[in-house]
């Protein structure tokens, strides 16, 4: 046996990463332990200058007033409902096919999350499924405060859609973020929709730090001064001084050093992203059912989820496994067939699109780095296990 043969079928069956970081720190070279190591030489890890700094590039990238930087998606989502004082007898509608943070921080408050249906083609939410859930929650006597909009695998929801059901019931929109910044509406980026939007640093979202971090949006004036004092247990003229119920909820300083960094290159990333998501598509689209993004719209693939029918999808996670290539189901269960979150209203026809997509989705390795050859790798595993 020849050495090169044996190189070859190796490097064929290699594992391949989900999500792979390390490509990333690879094309960031020495940069982002030069930008930690001046923290560590000016010593402010808390709120120091690389917080305001991050703050200014990202109202630069999405043309919010107004960026709170904070310490997950989570807690960003958290202090949007404190800030707007949701509390009991609240309705919050939100998607009940996301990741459990959504509805969470709605029952952390004592508000109702009350969920609705998403389409099947773009994962996200349905303005007719709102509707219904809006008459279910008025028939229970719960007070329609807001909706939460998810902008699922980093692709937008449908706000032109969703906005005048939101005005003909003064509701208004939080945006959950978390998997789409850098996305853009019909020309517009994440960040300029509703009264405010959440995202998350997450290492794995899109714009990830290395840690946990977050970031709030607003054009509002007054609820931005508000979140920046409920961020700092409620400070009013100095932290001695609280007039306010708050958290702590910064964000580290090394951690927005790392995302200035990472931020820089975030364009070229998501048209990256882009180019592996076409070709994805047009690789699978006639053995699976491919994920639609609507004309005008740009994703920032947070996910690449197609959906295989009939039963056949856990043999295809199987199959691919087999040979070193990992897949991740997003969501199998949506929230309100959840322990902690079936109690929750539904709409009166109940969330038969969520329900059935659970079984269906699976999401393949997507990230800026992943090289056609990999790629072809996955594709062909996919196909394979189909065909
Ligand atoms: C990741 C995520 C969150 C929570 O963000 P964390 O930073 O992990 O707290 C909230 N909503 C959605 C849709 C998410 O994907």
């Amino acid at each position: 046996m020849t050495e090169h043969p044996k190189v070859t079928t190796e490097s064929a069956s290699a594992p391949v990463p989900f999500i792979d970081l390390a490509a990333q720190r690879r094309r960031l070279g020495p940069a982002i332990d030069e930008a930690i190591a001046r923290v560590l030489a000016h010593g402010q890890y808390i709120l120091g200058p690389e917080v305001r700094l991050l703050e200014a590039d990202l109202a630069g990238f999405c043309g919010a007033k107004h960026v709170i930087s904070c310490s997950n998606g989570t807690d960003a989502l958290a202090l949007i409902l404190r800030a707007k004082g949701i509390k009991a007898g609240d309705a919050v509608f939100c998607p009940s096919f996301t990741f459990a943070a959504t509805a969470e921080v709605v029952a952390w408050f004592g508000a109702t999350p009350v969920f609705v249906d998403v389409f099947p083609d773009t994962f996200n939410m349905d303005p007719g499924s709102l509707e219904r859930a809006i008459t279910a929650a008025k028939q229970l006597g719960l007070r329609p405060a807001c909706v939460i909009v998810v902008d699922l695998f980093g692709q937008s929801a449908d706000y032109d859609a969703i906005a005048p059901v939101c005005d003909a019931h003064k509701l208004w929109i939080l945006d959950d973020a978390a998997q789409s910044f850098g996305a853009t509406y019909k020309g517009r980026k994440i960040g300029t929709f509703g009264l405010a939007t959440a995202t998350s640093f997450f290492p794995a979202k899109p714009l990830g730090c290395y840690g946990d971090g977050g970031a709030i949006f607003t054009d509002d004036v007054e609820l931005a001064e508000l979140l920046r004092s409920l961020r700092v247990h409620g400070q009013g003229v100095d932290k001695y001084d609280n007039t306010r119920i708050g958290i702590n909820g910064r964000l580290d300083t090394i951690q927005a050093a790392v995302l200035i960094e990472k931020l820089k290159i975030f364009p070229d990333e998501i048209e990256k992203r882009d180019v592996i998501a076409r070709r994805y598509n047009e690789a699978l689209k006639d053995v699976a059912v491919v994920p639609r993004v609507m004309d005008g719209l740009v994703s920032t693939w947070a996910q690449y989820t197609i959906r295989i029918g009939n039963g056949r999808r856990d043999g295809v996670a199987v199959a691919l496994k087999a040979q070193g290539i990992p897949t991740a189901i997003y969501y199998p269960k949506p929230l309100h067939r959840q322990t902690a979150y079936r109690g929750y209203p539904t709409p009166g026809n109940g969330l038969p699109v969520s329900d059935a997509i659970a079984q269906e989705v699976i999401s393949l390795p997507m990230h800026p780095y992943l090289a056609p050859e990999l790629q072809d790798r996955i594709v062909n595993a996919v196909r394979a296990a189909l065909t």
